[in-house]
């Protein structure tokens, strides 16, 4: 078995290491270590963006969730929840004000909300499509069959997130009740693909249950998958959700796990998550000086921003969209990156 930097350097020129090697790097790594990846994955993130950051808006359009994941604050189980849906004025008018202060992308993300039907995404994204024709959407609205992903492809939609949350069905399985199916989740994700829409997946870094080999699989699968974006952040707890008592993910783990995945595929689109910024005052500079080159800073209207309660203590819920922007910016700039205005495709789309 190599020393940890010399498996760090392998994955830099391979892109790709095995499972054991992931688990071992992952679960045996020195301080030293973490900064000597971080510099590569620098490196390896400049080559491709130079400095640039793309910048997402994201707007929460409904807290209301037919799943009922354990650790998620907007769990249909969770009956103190404060549920809301944003109307499509209410989504124009975000776009507005974002498309304002320079983005875009927009990201509509939201539970699982029966009430936004295929018709009745397809209208939003039709109208927003054009006001804003400069502009790529973004859609994050959980699992539907393919010939619903390819009725809101048509319609305009160009990217989709859907986190794979974990690549083991066993541990699936230990995340979400018996009802909800692994096999379709990745289902999805192949769709996705096929359909033709540049795809976000990813995981929680630290949730209950997971390993270092977890972790590698996680690594093996997105290497398979090759997605254009990955999300991850570290699990935080929330205390209305059976993993109120769970430990929350680290700073520390969740940097090397994005270190890592920025060797393993330097074209990613790799985002410094709010989740990270939460635990950690300055968790997303730490998250762009590890290899993300994204920040999607909130776009919801403040009277919903509390609501969208996925984790507790969720940070940038009181601000207007503009305060959130500008703090950013003055964050970014302190890391020596910058922020990109363009709509930030996936390189070669
Ligand atoms: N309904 C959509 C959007 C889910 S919310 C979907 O199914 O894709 C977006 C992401 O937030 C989830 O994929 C999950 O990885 C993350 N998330 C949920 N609860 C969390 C928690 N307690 N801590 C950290 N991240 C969490």
């Amino acid at each position: 078995m190599l020393e940890n930097k010399a498996l760090i350097s392998q994955l830099e020129k391979t892109q790709t290491l095995s499972k054991q090697e992931f688990t071992e790097l992952i679960a045996h790594h020195t301080e030293e270590d973490a900064q000597f990846l971080f510099e590569r994955a620098r490196v390896a993130r400049e080559r491709v963006f130079g400095k640039s950051v793309y910048l997402r808006g994201l707007i929460e359009i409904s807290n209301y969730c037919a799943n009922d994941c354990y650790y998620c604050g907007i769990r249909r189980s969770n009956e103190t929840a404060d549920r809301y849906r944003l109307t499509e004025e209410d989504i124009l008018a975000c776009c507005e004000e974002g498309y304002q202060l320079g983005f875009r992308t927009f990201v509509m993300q939201g539970g699982e909300d029966a009430h936004f039907t295929d018709e009745v995404m397809v209208q939003i994204i039709r109208n927003i499509k054009s006001h804003f024709p400069d502009c790529a959407i973004t859609l994050s609205l959980g699992e539907r069959t393919k010939e619903r992903y390819q009725k809101l492809f048509d319609a305009g939609a160009d990217r989709y997130l859907l986190r794979h949350e974990t690549a083991n069905a066993q541990h699936y399985a230990q995340l979400h009740p018996a009802w909800m199916s692994h096999a379709r989740r990745i289902q999805c994700l192949w769709d996705l693909k096929e359909i033709g829409y540049q795809v976000g997946t990813g995981f929680m870094v630290g949730s209950p249950y997971q390993t270092p080999e977890l972790l590698a699989e996680d690594l093996l699968f997105i290497k398979e998958l090759q997605p254009q974006m990955v999300g991850i952040g570290p699990f935080v707890p929330h205390h209305a959700t059976p993993f109120a008592n769970e430990t929350g993910g680290t700073v520390e783990q969740t940097l090397f796990m994005l270190g890592l995945l920025r060797l393993m595929m330097p074209q990613l689109l790799l985002p410094s998550t709010t989740a990270l910024g939460t635990i950690d005052k300055t968790g997303r500079e730490k998250g762009l000086l590890a290899g993300a080159n994204v920040v999607m800073p909130n776009l919801s209207p403040v009277s919903v921003r509390k609501k969208y309660d996925l984790y507790d203590n969720k940070i940038c819920t009181g601000d207007e969209s503009a305060q959130c922007v500008n703090c950013l910016g003055v964050r970014i700039a302190s890391t020596g990156y910058k922020i990109d205005v363009n709509r930030g495709d996936a390189p070669g789309w």
